[in-house]
C-alpha cells in the first residue's frame, strides 16, 4: 500500500507557523514511507476564503522547502461539493443519518442550558428532506470508537457521549467534517497527520469512516503550538504568520529546523542539524504530544547562528531583498542609486556576525549609502554630552592629518585624542560613531569609518561640530 498523506489548509488567512510545521511533518514522513504528499486546499468557506492566500499558502510552503513541482496537487475542496452531497445522501439512504428540524432554541427549552449537544429528538421522527432540515448522523448507542495515533496512543471515545452531529447544514451544504473525510477517502489518504485541535472531530469522522465503508486513515495528531503564556498561538496575539518570519529576515534552513523541533528533537545533543539529517531522523511516534513552546527569542538566536554559518558571498546574496527592498519588504532608507555594493562586500563579514535577522542589516549599514546619516536623537543626546565639541575638534585635526586611512591608523589616532582628555577609547568613540553613523550602536567604528573614507567621515564630524556650537 502506498502511503498518501495531505496537508489541506482553509486559505483563510496568512500561513500559520503550527500549519508549516504540520505541513513539514506530512512531507518528510511521506519522504521516509516512499509515499505522496498531497495539497489540499480548503475552500468551502466561502465567506473567509481568499484566492490571495491560496497564493500565500504554496510561496510559504514553497519557502520552506516543500516545491510546487513535487507534490500532487493543489486540489480545491470546492470542486468536489458533488462528491460531498452525494456521501450525505448516502449516509441518508442507508439510515445512518436522519433530518433534522430542531432549532437551537428548540433543543434547549427540551435539555436546559447546561446541557449540551443534540437530544436525539428527531432521530425517529422520520423526516424526509426539506428546506432548513439540517442531516445528522446517528451515533451508535453503544460501544466505543478508538483511533490510532501515531503521536497519542489510542484515544478511545464512548460512543454515547458523541452527540447526532449535523453533516449537512440546513441549505444542504455539507459541513466540513463531512467534506474533510469524503476528500481524504477519494485521495486515498493512509495516515491523517494533523494538529491536535482537531482530535476532538476525529471520533466523529472515524465513525463517518466506519458508516461509508471504507477502513479508516491512521491519525497523528500533532502538539498545539504555544506561546510562552502557555496559550495557543493565536493570529490577534502573536506573530503567527510565516510570512512575518521571512519577510523579517528569517532564513528558510532556519525556520524549518526550529519548526521541525516543536515536540520533536534529532538525536545526541544537538538541535541546530542539516536538513538530510532531520530527514532521516525523524519519527512520528516519537513527537511528545504536550504543548509545544514556540519561543521566538529561541529562535532568533537559532537564525543568528544560521547566519553565521553562511559562506559570506551567501550572506551578501542573502541580504539583498532588504537592500533593495523586494516584494513584501520594505525599501531601505536610501536611493537604489547611493548604494555601492563594493562597500557593502567590504563591511558584510563585520555585520554577519552581528545580526540576528537579516533585516537588521538596513540599520547597520545605512550610515554608507545616506548622503547624512539619520540621526538618532536619543544616542545624540547620550553621545554629546560635556566634553563632546572638544573631542569632536581634536578629532577632526587628527584624523586630517592622518597618512594612511586605515582602521589600525583611525583607532591609534582616536585612542591617543581621547587619552590626552583622560578618556577611555569607548567613551572617546561615543561622539564619533553618533556624529557618523548616528547611532551608538552598529558595526566597529574604525572599519566603519575606513570603509566610509576620509572625505566623508570628515565631513560629517565637521557637522556634528557645527551643530553642537
Ligand atoms: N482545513 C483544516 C484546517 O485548516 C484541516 C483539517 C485537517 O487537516 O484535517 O484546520
Amino acid at each position: 500500500m502506498t502511503v498518501r498523506v495531505r496537508f489541506a489548509p482553509s486559505p483563510t488567512g496568512m500561513f500559520h507557523v503550527g500549519g508549516a510545521r504540520s505541513a513539514l511533518q506530512n512531507w518528510i514522513f511521506a519522504k521516509q514511507q516512499g509515499g505522496v504528499f498531497v495539497l489540499r486546499i480548503e475552500d468551502t468557506d466561502a465567506a473567509r476564503n481568499k484566492p490571495e492566500w491560496t497564493e500565500g499558502i504554496l510561496s510559504a510552503l514553497e519557502w520552506i522547502g516543500i516545491a510546487r513541482d513535487s507534490y500532487e496537487g493543489p486540489y480545491f475542496q470546492s470542486s468536489y461539493a458533488g462528491e460531498h452531497r452525494a456521501a450525505a445522501q448516502r449516509l441518508y439512504e442507508s439510515g445512518r443519518a436522519y433530518y433534522c428540524d430542531c432549532t437551537r432554541e428548540d433543543v434547549q427549552a427540551r435539555t436546559g442550558p447546561q446541557q449540551r449537544g443534540y437530544d436525539g429528538f428527531c432521530r425517529d421522527r422520520g423526516l424526509g428532506p426539506g428546506e432548513g432540515r439540517a442531516l445528522r448522523f446517528r451515533t451508535p448507542d453503544e460501544g466505543e470508537t478508538v483511533v490510532v495515533d501515531l503521536v497519542r496512543g489510542e484515544p478511545t471515545f464512548e460512543n454515547k457521549l458523541i452527540e447526532d452531529f449535523v453533516i449537512a447544514r440546513g441549505d444542504g451544504s455539507p459541513v466540513f467534517l463531512l467534506a474533510n473525510v469524503v476528500d481524504d477517502m477519494s485521495m486515498g489518504i493512509t495516515h491523517v497527520i494533523r494538529a491536535e485541535e482537531h482530535l476532538p472531530n476525529t471520533p466523529k469522522q472515524q465513525l463517518l469512516w466506519d458508516a461509508l465503508g471504507v477502513k479508516p486513515p491512521i491519525w497523528a495528531h500533532v502538539p498545539v503550538v504555544v506561546n510562552e503564556k502557555r496559550q495557543k498561538l493565536s493570529k490577534r496575539r502573536d506573530k503567527v504568520a510565516l510570512e512575518a518570519y521571512r519577510d523579517e529576515g528569517y532564513l528558510a534552513d532556519a525556520m524549518r529546523n526550529y519548526l521541525m523541533l516543536l515536540g520533536w528533537a534529532p538525536s545526541g545533543d544537538r538541535e541546530i542539524v542539516p536538513w538530510s539529517v532531520i530527514e532521516q531522523e525523524f519519527r512520528l511516534d516519537e513527537v511528545n504530544p504536550s504543548p509545544a513552546f514556540f519561543d521566538e527569542k529561541k529562535l532568533r538566536a537559532f537564525n543568528g547562528d544560521y547566519i553565521r554559518a553562511l559562506p559570506v558571498e551567501d550572506f551578501i546574496a542573502a541580504c539583498q531583498p532588504w537592500l533593495t527592498g523586494t516584494g513584501t519588504i520594505a525599501p531601505p532608507p536610501w536611493q537604489p542609486e547611493e548604494f555601492d555594493p563594493a562597500a557593502f562586500a567590504a563591511v558584510a563579514p563585520l555585520a554577519q556576525t552581528r545580526i540576528a535577522v537579516l533585516s537588521e542589516i538596513v540599520p547597520n549599514v545605512d550610515f554608507l549609502f545616506l548622503a547624512d546619516p539619520l540621526i538618532d536623537e536619543a544616542a545624540w543626546a547620550k553621545a554629546m554630552k560635556e566634553g563632546a565639541a572638544d573631542l569632536l575638534d581634536a578629532a577632526i585635526v587628527a584624523f586630517e592629518a592622518l597618512e594612511s586611512w586605515d582602521a589600525e591608523s583611525l583607532k591609534a589616532t582616536l585612542e591617543a585624542v581621547g587619552a590626552e582628555r583622560g578618556l577611555k577609547l569607548g567613551k572617546a568613540q561615543a561622539p564619533v560613531r553618533v556624529a557618523v553613523t548616528g547611532r551608538t550602536v552598529g558595526l566597529p567604528l574604525f572599519e566603519s569609518l575606513e570603509v566610509l573614507g576620509r572625505d566623508r567621515t570628515l565631513t560629517r564630524l565637521r557637522a556634528a561640530r557645527v551643530r553642537l556650537v
